[in-house]
């Protein structure tokens, strides 16, 4: 049986709005913007590192300029005086609802770093040393599929179907994303960061499709030389479309690998949402990684949108019959796919068939669905659903039943 491992009343700093990540992490973005976290208010680049009122990239910003851009000190110094930033709203309107958030796991994790972030930051905010103990490297949008709740800017594959939204009210957020910056694949970014990486714990890569990118196996080989990956902990999404035999010689050399399989459904349904995927390659890729299960951690990571809500039990059983772990992560951009769009029958009926999901895991899906919707988030994702189909030309009925009569 599983457990509910997260321990709410023991977290440092749960009082305050402090959260260590903002010191000691990196979060970088597809197109090459940073952020404080990956979950930071993304509404209008409005948490994105900037210079002169422009995002700064890190195919042509320093490292040190965009980890002491305005904005980031700002929010330091907000959390250092006990504010609480609008970038970070999403963990304070979890910590509300008692729900864990982010920052409460994430100042668990670090919290014999946390002294250490006062003492090394000024009065305005400054970090005195910048020292990643963490980063995200989210590799381009180089990736193979075009998921259904992705865009443009997560998946290259997605700038084939922008099309489908010309002249609608989509069109402002679906448009194609023709930025080449390839910081990714740039051995100099590699070599930079490096050197901001002298006590590195955990790097988090993802993309696009991180298997797609050769480059970044340099930055892990260039620690693996340094004698330094026994140290690191190494922590993947990928999209089980591949494995490569190659990846998997460099994790083992990683104190401990964690691996998050991106699939968000079963059979026909997976195809669907995760589009240009097909079950059956997934599956095999599934069955090859649970045989590292004793050398990696791995963790189905769930995408929940309004999409697959309603098989959230029945996926959960799957994992569970196969004793892997799943993670639960909730689509809150665009929103409309977000699911407390759902019409009130559907949440009822949802919630008083659940038999598989944990306790915890029943509250937060019940917090996630009696969040206000957007407004006409659910005629919106009628709209959008229509005309991506007729661009795909699919029906969703065909793939996902439960919206036989609604769409
Ligand atoms: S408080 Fe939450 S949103 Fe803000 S940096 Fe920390 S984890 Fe990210």
């Amino acid at each position: 049986m599983e457990s509910n491992k997260h321990d709410i009343e023991n977290i440092p700093y749960k009082e305050k709005s402090f959260c260590a990540l903002p010191w000691i992490h990196l979060a970088t973005h597809p197109i090459g913007t940073v952020t404080p976290c990956c979950i930071t208010d993304m509404e209008n680049d409005m948490s994105t590192a900037k210079k002169d009122g422009f995002n700064m990239f890190l195919n042509k910003d320093k490292l040190e300029d965009i980890a002491n851009s305005d904005l980031f000190k700002d929010i330091r110094k907000q959390m250092m005086k006990g504010e609480y930033p609008a970038a970070c709203k999403t963990c304070y309107f979890y910590e509300k609802s008692q729900v864990y958030s982010k920052r409460m796991e994430s100042n668990l994790k670090f919290k014999e770093h946390i002294d250490a972030c006062f003492s090394n930051t000024l009065e305005d905010g400054t970090l005195k040393k910048v020292d990643y103990r963490y980063i995200e490297l989210r590799l381009g949008t180089v990736c193979n599929l075009k998921c259904v709740t992705c865009n443009p800017f997560s998946s290259n594959r997605w700038n084939e179907d922008v099309s489908a939204f010309k002249g609608t009210e989509f069109e402002k957020s679906y448009f194609k994303c023709d930025i080449r910056t390839e910081w990714y694949r740039d051995i100099k970014f590699y070599d930079e960061l490096l050197t901001k990486c002298e006590n590195l714990e955990e790097v988090w890569i993802n993309g696009g499709e991180p298997t797609l990118i050769r480059e970044h196996g340099y930055f892990l080989e260039k620690l693996i030389e340094a004698n330094k990956a026994k140290n690191i902990n190494l922590h993947y999404s990928i999209n089980m479309t591949s494995i490569p035999d190659h990846f998997i010689e460099i994790w083992k050399k990683f104190k401990h690998v964690r691996l998050h399989l991106s699939i968000d459904d079963l059979e026909e349904r997976n195809d669907y949402i995760r589009y240009g995927s097909k079950w059956e390659i997934i599956y095999n890729n599934f069955k090859k990684i649970l045989q590292y299960k004793d050398l990696f951690r791995l963790e189905v990571c769930q995408t929940v949108s309004l999409l697959n809500v309603m098989n959230i039990d029945n996926f959960k059983k799957f994992c569970l019959d196969h004793d892997v772990v799943v993670a639960h992560n909730y689509v809150h951009h665009p929103s409309f796919h977000h699911i407390s769009a759902l019409p009130s029958p559907l949440k009822e009926k949802l919630l008083a068939e659940i038999k598989y999901l944990r306790p915890d895991e029943k509250k937060r899906l019940t917090a996630e669905l009696e969040q206000t919707p957007s407004v006409d988030a659910f005629s919106k994702f009628q709209e959008f659903t229509k005309l991506l189909d007729i661009k795909r030309n699919l029906k969703i009925y065909n793939y996902l039943k439960e919206w036989n009569n609604l769409l």
